[in-house]
This record gives structure tokens, C-alpha cells and sequence, in this order.
């Protein structure tokens, strides 16, 4: 005789509020939620959730009273790496590709274990501030690094993880930006990108770990590895991810080496689709805004790296009118220099009310530009579509248990959680998350990270950190 494996139950009790981001936008008042296993089964009042309580009790309960719950906040470009090296002064005022000549040679010291430690400081910091899902871009593989080196980190704190297998094949010699020491073999990026994926992806509804094609940029790779990643991430299944559009360089860039606009280079190589997201598109034009919303190409905005570099003001709202899916994104720790996802959505929310390009997809400036229903919706639902999943980014029965709950007692919160404590969860300074749950396992508990010990980590970081500047000279 056989018998199925106990579920394990986890039950958030009383919770101030849930938003719930679901079909209908529902923001339950006193509602519980239901965890089996790895997936909610439940959601609302006590009454709704009595007939899936088991009879003798849950495993383990929250007691939510004073809190609000939103779904796992998603974050869609990263350099994780990149903790490493913020704030570096030499970097600290320069535009994109002076920015980059200045850390390339410091990036050329990384070895594994600081692609490995850097990696989880980044996702400790996403996880503190209630992100659950995290992409991550490393495009750098010198002295032996490698993209598993970073999928390791991601299983060991316990963070849902995709991984994108970053490259760069045109150096200086070539009329690229990187060093020539810097960049790889075409053959060898492609065959590692395969090994990468056939070993790791799963494609699976509620996958911890998913791989991704991701040239860096059109500065830093050829047309023909754009093209063979694209064949090669479709005809294994994966997505790809590249960076596009970034500032006026780089659009200038694109126009003399290519003689095409950043979306019309992207389109000319395959790299327009439903499978396929570009980071920043701060200088999407408007067909290129077009051509997006007809093919379902997603956009990870990222506002902060783009005020910190002074690219400019991504067109988000005319974005998100034409049907372009938007999801947000910290981007790398080195132009930032923080990974808070609720301070990065803040940033969104603050930066479309200043935007002010005007296009046919409509107005683009004013204090109604992004409310923080909506802006919370890009860094859930948007995420979760431009990373191609529809098991993640809202809260409702048979979806993924990725969620985080904010104290709403904070000094923060004082005075603004009492009126509309979703709306102040977003406007006031970025809270902490008090419990953060990825895949039904509490992963934050009390504020604190639960999967590894913090503070040695640190110190391990800040070391590595200084041995890498140090190395540069
Ligand atoms: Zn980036």
C-alpha cells in the first residue's frame, strides 16, 4: 500500500490587508492565505479558509495582524557581481561608456568565489526588501568564473533564480567597447550557453531555475552571435535577454555601426518576440515602441541605474499604453547602487510623473502617470510576463507561494499605513520586508534572512571587494 507524502501547510493569519494583484485587482482587509507545499490553495477570510484547514492543524502560522502581503516583488536585469564594485569613485560621475571603461579592468579580477559571495549579497538584498523572483545578467568570465558559479549561490539562499548566460565577443581591437581580454570565442559562448542550458533550465510550472540567452549589448557582441543565440535560446525553449536602447550614445552607436535604430537592429536579428526582454529602452523611439507592443517584446525599466548615469527617462507610460509588457528592474549594483526592489519601484512611480516626451501612445508627464497600484502591478504581474511566467506575480489559488509581508507599525509607514497602507507601502521610504516566502519556504523571518548567515557573509564581501580594487590598483 502506498500513500501520498504529507503536504506541509503554512498559514498567514489576519493580515491587515492582502493585495492580491489578481485578475480583479482584489486588496482583501483581514484575509489569511493558505500555503500546501509549494503553492497558495487559499486566500480570504477565516470563514473562506476553514474547509481547506487539515483537521489537525497547520505545520507553521504567521500572525499577520499589523501587516500587508503582496505578492513576490520580480526583478528583471541585474549585474549581481556588480556589489562589488559600488560607489567606486573613479566611476561615480561618468555616463554609460565612460562608466564602463572605468570598471572593465577592475571586472577582470573576478574570480569565483566573488562571482559566488557577490551573488548572494545582491539576492540577501533583493529578498530583505521583498523581491522573490531575481534574473541576473553576468556577462564577464574571466579567471575561470563561470554561470554555475551564480546558480549555486541562488539554490543556497534559496532565491527563484533566472540565470542569464551573458558574453561579449567584440573587444576594443574590433571596434567594441570592452577589452580585447576581456571578451570570449563566439563558438565557445554558444557552447557553454547550450551546456548551461541543458543541464540547468527547467521549464516546469513553479521552476526554482530557469536559463537564459543574453549577449550583453550591441556595443560589446556581433550581429552574427545575436542571431545564433536567438536560434539557439528557441530551439531549446529559453529566453533571451540583451540590453537595447540605453542613452544617445548608444543609439548613436547603433546608427553609425549598423545604420539602424536600436529596435530595428534588434528586429533585424530575430530579437523581437514574446520569448525575448531588453533592459533600460530608454530611447525607444515611437515604431520601435510599436513593434514591441505588436510582438510582445518586453522592456525591464530600470530608474535608478538610468538617473545614476544620467541616461534619461525611459517612456514608460507610452509603453504601457501600447501594450508593451514592462517589468522593473534594479539593474547592476555598479550604477545604482542599491538592490531594494520597493525603492526602485518608489523611483518608477516618482521618475513617469517627470517624464516628458510626448508620443501617439499618449501623455507622458503628471502626478497620475504611474499610481502606486500601477507601479506595484509592473513589479509583479509586468515582471512576471517579461520573464515569460505565468505562475509567479499575483496571488490567487494554484499560483507559486512567493509573497512578502511588510510590518506596518515602521516608523516609515507612521501616519501614511493608517490611511491606504498599499499606497504607503509604496510612497513612503522603502521599508524592509518582515517575512519573505519563495516557494512556501519562509526565507525572511523577523526581518532577518534565515538561509544564511548575514553578517560573516558580509564580511567576506567587503574583503573580496577591496582584493578586487586592490588587484585594479
Ligand atoms: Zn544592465
Amino acid at each position: 500500500m502506498t500513500s501520498a507524502a504529507p503536504r506541509r501547510t503554512l498559514l498567514i493569519r489576519n493580515a491587515e490587508l492582502i493585495a492580491t494583484l489578481d485578475d480583479q485587482r482584489r486588496e482583501l482587509r483581514h484575509a489569511s492565505l493558505l500555503v500546501q507545499d509549494r503553492q497558495i490553495v487559499a486566500l480570504g477570510s477565516a470563514e473562506d479558509l476553514r474547509p481547506w484547514l487539515p483537521a489537525d492543524g497547520v505545520d507553521e502560522e504567521i500572525d499577520a495582524s499589523d501587516h500587508i502581503v503582496i505578492p513576490g516583488l520580480v526583478n528583471t536585469h541585474h549585474h549581481m557581481y556588480q556589489s562589488l564594485t559600488r560607489a567606486i569613485p573613479a566611476a561615480q560621475n561618468a555616463e554609460l561608456f565612460g562608466w564602463l571603461r572605468t570598471l572593465y579592468p577592475l571586472w577582470a579580477g573576478l574570480t569565483p568565489e566573488m562571482v559566488q559571495v557577490s551573488t548572494q549579497v545582491a539576492m540577501a538584498e533583493l529578498l530583505l526588501s521583498g523581491c522573490t523572483t531575481s534574473s541576473d545578467h553576468l556577462y564577464l568570465y574571466p579567471n575561470g568564473v563561470k554561470l554555475d558559479h551564480s546558480i549555486e549561490a541562488a539554490a543556497e539562499i534559496g532565491m527563484r533564480f533566472h540565470a542569464a548566460r551573458g558574453s561579449m565577443s567584440v573587444g576594443e581591437s574590433a571596434g567594441g567597447l570592452p577589452p580585447d581580454s576581456l571578451v570570449e570565442d563566439e563558438a565557445a559562448i554558444l557552447a557553454d550557453t547550450q551546456r548551461l542550458i541543458e543541464t540547468y533550465h527547467d521549464a516546469e510550472p513553479l521552476a526554482m531555475l530557469r536559463v537564459v540567452a543574453a549577449p550583453c549589448s550591441p556595443f560589446s557582441v556581433s550581429r552574427d552571435l545575436m542571431r545564433e543565440s536567438a536560434r539557439l535560446a528557441r530551439a531549446l525553449g529559453t529566453r533571451m535577454h540583451t540590453h537595447l536602447a540605453e542613452n544617445d550614445h548608444d543609439v548613436a552607436y547603433s546608427l553609425a555601426k549598423f545604420g539602424m535604430t536600436p529596435a530595428q537592429y534588434a528586429e533585424s536579428l530575430g530579437w523581437v518576440g514574446d520569448d525575448v526582454w531588453h533592459a533600460h529602452c530608454v530611447k525607444l523611439d515611437d515604431a520601435g515602441i510599436a513593434r514591441f507592443a505588436a510582438t510582445g517584446t518586453g522592456v525591464a525599466h530600470c530608474p535608478c541605474s538610468n538617473m545614476r548615469l544620467a541616461s534619461g527617462i525611459a517612456p514608460v507610460r507610452r509603453m504601457l499604453n501600447a501594450g508593451v509588457p514592462v517589468g522593473l528592474g534594479v539593474d547592476g549594483s555598479a550604477s545604482n547602487d542599491g538592490a531594494h526592489m520597493l525603492g526602485e519601484a518608489r523611483q518608477a512611480l516618482l521618475l513617469a510623473r517627470v517624464g516628458r516626451s510626448l508620443g501617439p501612445f499618449g501623455c507622458d508627464h503628471g502626478p497620475a502617470e504611474m499610481t502606486a497600484r500601477n507601479v506595484l502591478e509592473v513589479a509583479t504581474r509586468g515582471g512576471a510576463k517579461v520573464l515569460g511566467r505565468n505562475d509567479i506575480g499575483h496571488l490567487s489559488p494554484g499560483m507559486a507561494a512567493d509573497f512578502a509581508l511588510f510590518d506596518l507599525r515602521t516608523l516609515g509607514l507612521a501616519g501614511g499605513a493608517v490611511h491606504d497602507p498599499l499606497g504607503a507601502l509604496l510612497m513612503c521610504a522603502p521599508a524592509s520586508a518582515a517575512y519573505t516566502v519563495v516557494n512556501g519556504r519562509v526565507v525572511v523571518r523577523e526581518g532577518q534572512l534565515c538561509t544564511l548567515d548575514l553578517g560573516p557573509l558580509l564580511a567576506c564581501h567587503n574583503r573580496l571587494a577591496q582584493q578586487l580594487a586592490y588587484a585594479a590598483g
